[in-house]
């Protein structure tokens, strides 16, 4: 028999590096998961951009099961047909013509960024190993992705880090100009920052990153593991700007809540990558590729993606209705269903008080730093859902606005 757990047990056995909520998701369908309790949540959170499909989709569960009953791994000394054919969706969508798979976001990038030096190394010399990043960006978690992220916080207790990386101000292309040089090797930015708050990249700035990236000879590496897989109504976001990168990392979504992440380049770059230069044990695995062909396949269309720019105005409308009654933001922003909503100063650094609100009237959503709730639901998630979402929403707005009013 299975030992009954509960939350408590989390403080005992875990190492405390995250702070999940007070109740414990044990079924999902659709955008509604349901506690131990059988308390019923809408989820807005999408399991932070990574449920596109929702839960329990069954084009997920019809690739995973068909694949488990077949083989779930072998190691790349064998390729397979899922991540061949995963990795020809990637192509004949994007840019890319060269894909490499990982596990994760950060798994991603840390490859991004090693193409980048490898690439520069091998080209012009080992003085171009300049890497540019941007405050308040996020990489991941690993030193080197943890380390061009923006956020001192997350890398300082962890020097030395890996030296030649600076950050530019988001946004701010004299900033990005003045530290990109011609020993810089890579720039990376998110065309959207996610955790750093839900903020978009303005045309120009990519734009220019672009032409600087092109004079200086370095490698422009896009971090859309938050922003891809149709999460902004485009397939990716850079297809949104007009702005191609050299080098693309995808994760997220790509796997629909199965562990997958993928680094896209063209040969090109790809070409200084060669047996034995970089690897993991379980990129492009059958069964995460399987899951992660069914799900690029039914977002990649234009049902889907129009969807979420429809879905988009749902939420902006009903959140302004909201705002009316409730006046607790100064700014709605973000594109598609990455949504930030703003804290007004006077309730500066209460984002989490209102995630946990909402939790207690059944709905999962997410925060972007002290000051801003986010919103990342299944892309398509239903009318019923976002709706039942919002009336549950109003409700933790209106208790968290008699709670702080003196
Ligand atoms: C989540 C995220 C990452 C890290 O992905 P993991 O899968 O957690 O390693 C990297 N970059 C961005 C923009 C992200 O949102």
């Amino acid at each position: 028999m299975n030992q009954s757990v509960t939350r408590g047990n989390f403080d005992d056995w875990m190492m405390p590096v995250y702070a999940p909520a007070a109740f414990i998701p044990v079924r999902g369908e659709g955008s509604r998961l349901w506690d131990q309790q059988g308390k019923e949540y809408i989820d807005f959170a999408g399991g932070i951009a990574v449920n596109a499909l929702g839960h329990a989709h069954p084009a997920m569960i019809k690739a995973l099961t068909e694949q488990a009953g077949k083989f779930w791994h072998t190691g790349n000394g064998y390729t397979n047909e899922p991540v061949l054919r995963l990795a020809k969706q990637l192509i004949d969508a994007t840019f890319a013509e060269k894909v490499f798979f990982c596990n994760s976001g950060a798994e991603a990038n840390e490859a991004a960024l090693k193409l980048a030096r490898k690439y520069a190394h091998d080209k012009f010399g080992t003085h171009k190993n300049g890497i540019v990043a941007f405050k308040n960006a996020f990489h991941g978690r690993t030193l080197f992705t943890v380390s061009a992220g923006g956020q001192p916080a997350y890398s300082q207790d962890f020097a030395p880090l890996p030296p030649q990386i600076q950050h530019a101000v988001y946004n701010d292309i004299d900033s990005a100009r003045a530290l990109i040089n011609d020993d810089t090797c890579a720039v990376i930015v998110e065309p959207m920052q996610g955790e750093g708050g839900v903020v978009p990249a303005a045309p120009a700035f990519l734009k220019e990153l672009r032409a600087l990236c092109d004079r200086h000879n370095a490698v422009l590496i896009f971090d859309e593991v938050q922003t891809g897989v149709g999460r902004t109504g485009e397939l990716y976001a850079y297809m949104h700007y007009g702005v191609t990168p050299d080098v693309l990392s995808t994760a997220k979504a790509l796997g629909g809540g199965f562990p997958i992440g993928a680094m896209l380049t063209t040969d090109k770059f790809a070409s200084v990558m060669v047996v034995g230069t970089h690897g993991t044990t379980y990129g492009g695995n059958p069964l995460a590729s399987a899951v992660a062909g069914a799900v690029f396949s039914l977002i990649n269309t234009h049902e889907v993606l129009n969807g979420v720019k429809q879905r988009h105005q749902w939420f902006t409308e009903r959140l302004s209705a909201i705002n009316a009654r409730y006046p607790l933001f100064d700014e709605v922003r973000g594109m598609g269903l990455l949504i930030g909503c703003v804290l007004k100063a006077e309730y500066a650094g209460k984002a989490k008080q209102i995630s946990q609100l909402a939790a207690e009237h059944g709905l999962m959503v997410l925060i972007a730093g002290a000051n801003v709730v986010r919103f990342a639901p299944a892309l398509i998630i239903s009318e019923e859902e976002v709706k039942t979402g919002f009336d549950r929403f109003e409700l933790a707005c209106a208790r968290f606005l008699s709670g702080v009013t003196s």
